[in-house]
């Protein structure tokens, strides 16, 4: 970026970066085109349109960020000290926050966000970098009593595990990659990112930005490409120390088999399928929007979204009449429509999976109330469908057991609390859930019963990295968040001293 393009408006911005022929990887502070020079061509999912091309990556350019990556560990970087590290996240945070408007345009048209919520979401983003600038400063070890005859001083030191490799999802880069490279950075590891092949732009300009902030080359890298080539090629690499992977849980078991390779350490956020339970003397005008939009967010593409939505049996007619009715006050358009709250799905096939289990929400007999149909019209290029409701849903459906991971709301109705905590359980997947009730006694009741990651009572989906957030069961382990994901990143050297 040069300083004329630092004049230009955010949307200016935007068009310079985008306007590039290739968008290559980003490999020890600079841009480098694939090894084999094969690209991919990613779509703006409002239009359907080819919005860029990317760097098609293989196992060659895996290797050659890792080398970056191992080289910058070895390197100046590990003596950087912890007020350096936490010096840099806050440059960082100031860089993001003056770029953020030109970042949101990028990411709106290559994941199909909406402006308005990637708009909303930079508080959080925000919160995330001091949360990591505070952790540079406070990683330390103990001292330790010891039972050793003579005179032996025993302690634990942490010490930052290496090359992380972060393999990211489509849904979120622009926020989500924070949670890898804040940790990185703050703990001195370095990295090689490999975002989704669906939406990568965010990934690589934000890389650019860090090394305009001051981050050294190599401590953060950016290969592009496709899972099974170039995520698989990051996964199964020896020389990568640990990986953090956020995505399906299908791609999660291919990860930790590539793993065994050198006993890389984990971390998996995958997939779920929420349990939102409503109970009968929930205050609804809370309840109703709060279970609504733990759906409809981002075009349902959230992981811990409140898909399954139990709804005590006294108040499911009058919740099911308000849902309907909310449903009005949302407006699906294109992502760079500032009025739109709900944009398209990421692309076609994500479209056709997700229409597909409306034909066998149908088929298994369950009640479609709303939506259910692609939008056509000034829509009918990108990949948007209208915000769908099943009723009368049971647990045994597949729609209340697989991740749709689209606008597709499931009304489950249930008669007390223990059948509703049953059926919440009752899922392969344990990531989210919530309850909505006026009695604590009962919200703790249901917050003690259900086996998930993260609960919410009176409220969906905040998440506070001071707090953290993980999944369970099939939804993985490692902690998004709070002190148990420094750790993650660190190891621990237990060191004996005899004097
Ligand atoms: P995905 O698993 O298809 O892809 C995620 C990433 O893995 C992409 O970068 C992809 O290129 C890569 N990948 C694919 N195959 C690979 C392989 N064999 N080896 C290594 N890497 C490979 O997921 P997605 O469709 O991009 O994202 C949606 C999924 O992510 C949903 O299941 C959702 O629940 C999950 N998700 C979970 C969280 C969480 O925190 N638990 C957050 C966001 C999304």
């Amino acid at each position: 970026m040069t300083t004329s393009q630092q004049n230009l408006a955010p949307g200016e911005q935007a068009q310079a970066f985008l306007s590039r022929e290739v968008h290559h990887h980003f490999v020890d502070g600079e841009s480098v085109p694939a090894v084999s020079g094969q690209t991919l061509t990613t779509v703006n999912p409002s239009t359907g349109a080819v919005l860029a091309r990317i760097a098609s990556g293989d196992e060659a350019d895996v290797d050659r960020a890792v080398v970056s990556a191992r080289k910058a560990f070895q390197g100046q970087w590990s003596a950087w000290t912890p007020y350096g590290r936490q010096a840099l996240l806050t440059r960082v945070a100031q860089i993001l926050d003056e770029r953020f408007e030109e970042l949101i345009q990028i990411e709106a048209m290559d994941m199909g966000a909406p402006v308005s919520r990637l708009r909303n979401s930079k508080p959080a983003l925000m919160k995330m970098l001091s949360f990591f600038a505070s952790q540079a400063a406070n990683i330390s070890g103990e001292t330790l009593m010891n039972g050793i005859p003579g005179n032996v001083t025993t302690m634990t030191l942490k010490a930052p595990v290496g090359v992380v490799g972060g393999i990211i999802p489509w849904n979120g880069p622009l926020n989500g990659q924070f949670w890898i490279i804040g940790a990185v950075l703050a703990s001195g590891c370095t990295a090689v990112l490999k975002p989704s092949e669906d939406a990568s732009l965010s990934v690589l300009r934000v890389a650019e930005l860090l090394y305009e902030a001051g981050v050294p080359a190599g401590v953060v890298n950016v290969v592009t490409g496709l899972g099974k080539e170039a995520g698989h090629a990051l996964s199964a690499h020896p020389d990568v120390d640990r990986i953090a992977f956020t995505g399906s849980t299908q791609t999660g078991r291919s990860i930790i088999e590539a793993s065994t390779v050198n006993i890389k350490k984990l971390q998996l956020e995958l997939g779920g399928k929420s349990a939102d339970i409503v109970c009968a003397d929930a205050d609804l005008d809370k309840a109703v929007p709060g279970a609504a939009m733990g759906v409809f967010a981002n075009s349902g593409q959230i992981c811990f979204a409140g898909t399954r939505v139990l709804v005590q049996r006294a108040v499911v007619d009058e919740f099911t009449e308000r849902l309907l009715a909310f449903m009005d006050t949302l407006r699906v358009g294109h992502s760079l429509d500032a009025a739109a709250t709900l944009g398209p799905v990421i692309s076609q096939p994500q479209l056709d999976k997700v229409l597909s289990y409306i034909d066998v929400g149908q088929g298994e007999g369950a009640e479609l109330l709303r939506g259910g149909r692609r939008l056509g019209g000034e829509f009918e290029n990108g990949y948007f469908m209208q915000p769908s409701v099943f009723a009368g849903v049971t647990n045994k459906m597949r729609i209340a057991r697989e991740e749709i991971f689209g606008p597709v709301l499931s009304i489950l109705p249930f008669d007390d609390v223990d059948e509703a905590v049953a059926i919440a359980n009752d899922s392969e997947f344990g990531l989210g859930g919530a309850v909505w009730s006026q009695s604590l006694s009962t919200a703790l009741r249901v917050v003690h019963g259900v086996h998930t990651g993260t609960m919410w009572v009176n409220c969906y989906g905040y998440i506070d990295p001071l707090v953290g957030f993980g999944g369970t069961k099939m939804s993985g382990y490692g902690s998004k968040g709070s002190a148990a994901h420094m750790d993650n990143y660190l190891y621990t050297k237990s060191v004996y001293i005899e004097l």
